[in-house]
């Protein structure tokens, strides 16, 4: 039996937090998909295009990863690929109660779905998308929290005009 895992996400964009998660997934499942969420309910930056570029650039090489959107709940998606994992990162304290809530939701929706959780690493516990957002859209370098050309894209997008 094939373990596949689905590590869901707006990764808008991408961190080095996601990428730590991601890689730790990797050696846990035969497969994992890194759903892009086509949309969220947070505000969105960059495009579904630009958020899954993001993903490719810094995966290349990796092996048993797939790269992919969704739309729609996460456990009909996971029952559309296959995947009786979702893997979701927890940082610090303040990820707790959001995902503990989401987790029990879908386990009624979809009781053969497990969620697993990863904790973050010690460098990226405080590492947010939102939080990099806010950096650079001050022109400051990101690039200890997000890969080199995330960084430069964040800096293209939000400090131009200044
Ligand atoms: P969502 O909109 O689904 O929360 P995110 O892109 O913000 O999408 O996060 C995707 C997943 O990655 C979530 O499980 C989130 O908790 C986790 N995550 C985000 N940043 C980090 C980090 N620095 N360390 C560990 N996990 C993280």
């Amino acid at each position: 039996m094939t373990r596949i895992a689905v590590y869901p996400g707006s990764f808008d964009p991408l961190t080095r937090g996601h990428l730590d998660i991601l890689q730790r997934s990797l050696g846990l499942f035969d497969k994992v998909i890194i759903g892009v969420a086509v949309n969220s309910n947070k505000a969105l930056l960059f495009s579904i295009e630009e958020r899954i570029d993001f993903i490719r650039e810094a995966t290349e090489g990796w092996a048993n990863l797939e790269i992919d959107t969704f739309e729609g709940l996460t456990v009909d998606y996971c029952k559309k690929r296959g995947a009786k994992s979702i893997i979701r990162g927890l940082r610090a304290v303040t990820d707790f109660d959001y995902e503990y809530a989401i987790s029990l939701m879908n386990r009624k929706l979809a009781p053969e779905v497990e969620t697993i959780f990863l904790m973050s690493s010690n460098d990226y516990s405080f590492v947010s998308s939102t939080i990099v957002k806010e950096v650079a859209r001050h022109g400051r370098d990101v690039s200890a929290q997000v890969p080199e050309h995330v960084s430069k894209a964040l800096l293209n997008k939000l400090s131009k005009g200044k």
